[in-house]
């Protein structure tokens, strides 16, 4: 299973970027929730039971993510 990877590693990063996967709430909808996931975490909640789109989405979308921990740090 070791074939070459043709695609340049900056397009491979767009398409995984664009993809979007089962389940994935997608940015509109994370954004608008991201205060609330936040507040499950700090509640020491799992907020993946409450959010499950949108745990997947911060999996892979690194903006959201660092929205994420950036309103983790304000807390
Ligand atoms: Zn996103």
């Amino acid at each position: 299973m070791t074939q070459p990877d043709p695609t340049p590693d900056g397009r491979q990063a767009l398409l995984a970027f664009l993809t979007t996967h089962d389940g994935d709430a997608g940015c509109g909808p994370t954004r608008e929730v991201l205060d609330l996931y936040a507040e499950e975490i700090l509640a020491g909640l799992d907020p993946a039971v409450r959010f499950p789109g949108v745990a997947i989405h911060l999996r892979d979308c690194h903006p959201c993510a660092d929205d994420l921990a950036g309103l983790l740090a304000l807390a």
